[in-house]
């Protein structure tokens, strides 16, 4: 039976990762999301309902559109399939209460920002907007509102303070980003839904993480040759993981913390 509900939770969470995949490819071209039906980005075909199946179709199909034999980007099935996990692993930490539906929303809205900021360096305020919003709404619900307010305000408040920060570094070591810059507001805003979704103790944990993250893999991308230290690493996905982090182990993370501390 366990088997059973954890193989239905990955299921459920793979299809919703499917339908990501077209937030995450239609969203930033502005186009709407349930009109056209789903089709190939390269031929125009429809897609037939058995083309649309998550993992699997992708795998029968090796990667390539039934119709023009062209490639389809390999981002589809890794939505699918981290989707799938990150669900069944929320279902693990929190089993199915109301703390389980916030935080599935609230990584789903991760996953669009990670893989938009990735492809496109955007975060869509047609995301961040909305998100924060429903996370108030959750807040109010669970009668948490000053919580969620408070971190709104200390999650958007620190990036903004790094973006001011960073700008002026920039400028004064005339770094040749000085005029893009390491962060946008979009990266605020994002801090702030996970503000209203972590509260402002939990956002000030999945900060640190970000960060430690962000310098990890940026060192890891600029020694491997990856990446050169004047390219644009975008800042959402760190932001994404610290926060995905702080969801499943921060009360773990927090009170080891405070134990170094005593
Ligand atoms: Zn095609």
């Amino acid at each position: 039976m366990t088997i059973l509900t954890y193989l239905l939770i990955f299921i459920i969470g793979s299809m919703l990762g499917s339908f990501f995949n077209v937030c995450i490819y239609r969203l930033p071209r502005g186009e709407g999301l349930l009109f056209p039906g789903s089709h190939c980005p390269l031929c125009n075909m429809p897609i037939k309902p058995w083309e649309n199946i998550p993992i699997l179709s992708y795998i029968l199909l090796r990667g390539r559109c039934s119709h023009c034999q062209g490639k389809i980007s390999g981002r589809y099935i890794l939505v699918e399939f981290i989707c799938g996990l990150l669900y069944l692993g929320l279902y693990l930490r929190f089993g199915l209460g109301i703390d389980f539906f916030c935080f599935l929303f609230f990584i789903s809205v991760l996953v669009i920002i990670t893989f938009t900021d990735l492809e496109h360096f955007l975060i869509l305020d047609r995301v961040t907007y909305p998100a924060m919003i429903i996370g108030l709404i959750a807040c109010l619900i669970r009668k948490d509102l000053i919580n969620g307010i408070l971190g709104l305000l200390v999650g958007a408040g620190i990036i903004y303070l790094i973006v001011i920060i960073s700008a002026i570094i920039l400028k004064m070591i005339n770094h040749p980003c000085k005029d893009e810059g390491g962060m946008g507001l979009g990266d605020v805003k994002l801090a702030g839904v996970m503000g209203v979704f972590l509260g402002w103790k939990f956002v000030l944990v999945s900060m640190f993480l970000s960060c430690l993250f962000g310098s990890i893999v940026g060192m890891i991308l600029i020694l491997s040759g990856l990446k050169k230290r004047t390219d644009y690493i975008p800042f959402g996905p760190y932001l994404a993981m610290g926060s995905l982090v702080t969801v499943l182990w921060g009360e773990k993370i927090l009170g080891w913390y405070l134990r170094l501390l005593v």
